[in-house]
């Protein structure tokens, strides 16, 4: 018998239809004589529901009160599919973050899973239930509501798998699988049967959305077998590699990630001195603002220029913070929001240099300049203009995946 850990995102449970069909996924398992907790989100389309009504309310609304009108999306999927399961004759019950002992820390909107307390789950489990935990929710520890962040009840199902040594945890989504690049933008994308983790890991902090970030992070750390796939036609989908069973790749691109909604914060004219550079890093990340490049230029004249990449979310709440501070109030600080952000992910290729100035040439060749380069042991990212990422999707899939063929 083993114990399995399925999740199923938004378009899976987007309705009653799809409700049941996820229902009878999980009784395929129970019938094959296995375990499951299932993780569930929101019906698709309900979190984006519930944040525009709150913004009805106010523009900035109250990040606690946010988490506790958000996490419903979650409730309505688990209740509903716990009735479905009980209906078919099998024994189910939903179970909240708090039941869940889902504890985390209290970054409103973004918290992060400090400790599950796994009792009642498995107390669940051992008195033969199906237990249908509400992703994407937890609690602090003064026991206020608190959401993982957007896509965060992968996290939860991973987390789950971690604290209850599940065999393997299943994230079923409207794709078959993590593909080359998103299916959605490049019709000749290729699922890949197996990825690394440390490639899926920048593919997801590069914006594939096909996992939560710190879902592949919680993978890594717990040694989680992790699996993508479908829930409209099950198949074998991809394979989440860990560390020791990654075989050396003779292929070094895995793939193309993207975020779509980038903007580019410039501050010119700052005094050299090194604590400005740890002073805004420091202010973004007390307001949780994720930065993804930052380019810190020494000028002739003796001063210093900046060039910070932020989600264009994030833009307002960032240029806010960063005004307030004395030490840059000297400068000149400017914006723009037509950006995105395209990266190459693959194992060894900083260290390729053909890759690497393949890649620059595609840009060239497209007409598309290049705003911000950056680079890690398994990337390279640029920050081009919005209008031309799908061009550049292309050009770099055709390039490095298709032309591997
Ligand atoms: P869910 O609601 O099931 O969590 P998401 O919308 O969060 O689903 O993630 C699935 C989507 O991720 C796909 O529909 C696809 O458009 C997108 N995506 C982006 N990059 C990739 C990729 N490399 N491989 C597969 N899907 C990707
Ligand atoms: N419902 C949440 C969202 O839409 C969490 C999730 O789907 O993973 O972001
Ligand atoms: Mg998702």
């Amino acid at each position: 018998m083993a114990l399995f850990v399925q999740k199923f995102g938004g378009t899976s449970v987007g309705s009653i239809e799809r409700i049941e069909a996820v229902a009878d996924i999980i009784i395929r398992q129970r019938q094959l004589g296995h375990q499951v907790v299932a993780v569930v989100s929101a019906m698709s389309g309900e979190t984006n529901r519930l944040l525009a009504l709150a913004h009805q309310v106010d523009d900035v609304p109250s990040t606690r009160e946010l988490d506790v009108l958000v996490s419903t999306g979650e409730q309505v999927t688990a209740s509903l599919l716990s009735m479905v399961l009980i209906r078919k004759g099998y024994p189910a019950v939903s179970l909240l973050g708090d039941q869940l002992g889902m504890q985390t820390d209290n970054l409103y909107t973004k918290a992060r899973i400090t400790h599950i307390d796994d009792k009642r789950i498995r107390q669940e489990l051992r008195h033969g239930r199906i237990v249908i935990a509400a992703g994407f929710q937890g609690r602090d520890s003064e026991g206020n509501i608190t959401t993982l962040g957007r896509g965060g009840s992968d996290t939860s199902a991973v987390a789950i798998a971690g604290a209850i040594n599940a065999d393997e945890c299943q994230i079923f989504t409207d794709v078959d699988g993590v593909y080359s690049t998103d299916p959605r933008v490049e019709k000749n994308a290729r699922r890949l049967d197996t990825i690394g983790v440390k490639a899926m890991l920048e593919m997801a902090s590069m914006g594939a959305k096909v996992l939560h970030i710190r879902s592949v992070e919680a993978a890594a750390h717990y040694k989680v077998p992790l699996r993508v796939l479908s829930s409209f036609n099950p198949d074998q989908g991809t394979l989440v590699l860990t560390d020791e069973d990654e075989p050396m790749q003779s292929q070094n691109v895995s793939g193309i990630a993207f975020k779509r909604e980038q903007a580019l914060i410039s501050i010119n004219g700052c005094d050299a001195h090194p604590i400005i550079l740890a002073d805004i890093l420091d202010i973004l990340a007390q307001k949780a603002i994720e930065v993804d490049v930052i380019n810190q230029v020494y000028q002739n004249c003796g001063k210093v220029d900046y060039a910070i990449s932020v989600p264009s979310l994030e833009l307002r709440q960032a240029l806010t913070a960063l005004s307030k501070n004395s030490a840059i109030s000297g400068a000149q600080m400017t914006s723009r929001d037509d950006l995105a952000m395209l990266s190459l992910v693959g194992t060894g290729i900083k260290t390729n240099a053909s890759i690497v100035s393949q890649f620059f040439r595609v840009f060239a060749d497209e007409n598309i300049d290049v705003f911000i380069a950056s680079s890690s042991e398994i990337k390279l990212s640029v920050l081009i203009e919005r209008q031309f990422l799908e061009l550049a999707v292309r050009a770099l899939h055709a390039t490095f995946i298709m032309a591997d063929e």
